[in-house]
């Protein structure tokens, strides 16, 4: 069940059906689902999204911008025009699919 609702979260998905969109854009929550009618606005993840995004981001580039200094000891500003636009672009390009899987959870968790 864990793989599955991750897998329907990755796709951002209905967490019962599995047949509809989370969102509506970016990362806007529909009222409900379209296939099964459960009702999304009651799938409160909060915050969660953002800690796991900025926790899978940092374990991700840190170890990156580590290495980089050790081995070529680049300028700051060739550390900065690498790694910032890095770290926005995989910060929201995973955050909407990390919230699916948070709301997979969250409701796995609620009606158990
Ligand atoms: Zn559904």
């Amino acid at each position: 069940m864990f793989w599955h609702l991750m897998k329907l979260g990755l796709c951002k998905k209905c967490p019962r059906c599995g047949n509809a969109n989370l969102f509506n854009g970016y990362l806007t929550v529909r009222p409900q689902c379209d296939v099964c009618e459960l009702n999304f606005q009651d799938i409160r993840s909060d915050d969660m999204p953002a800690y796991f995004t900025i926790a899978i981001v940092g374990h991700l580039l840190l170890p990156l911008i580590y290495w980089a200094e050790v081995n070529y000891h680049p300028s700051m500003w060739t550390h900065l025009s690498i790694w910032i636009p890095a770290t926005i672009i995989l910060t929201l390009g995973m955050l909407p699919s990390i919230k699916g899987v948070a709301m997979g959870i969250v409701w796995y968790t609620q009606k158990t």
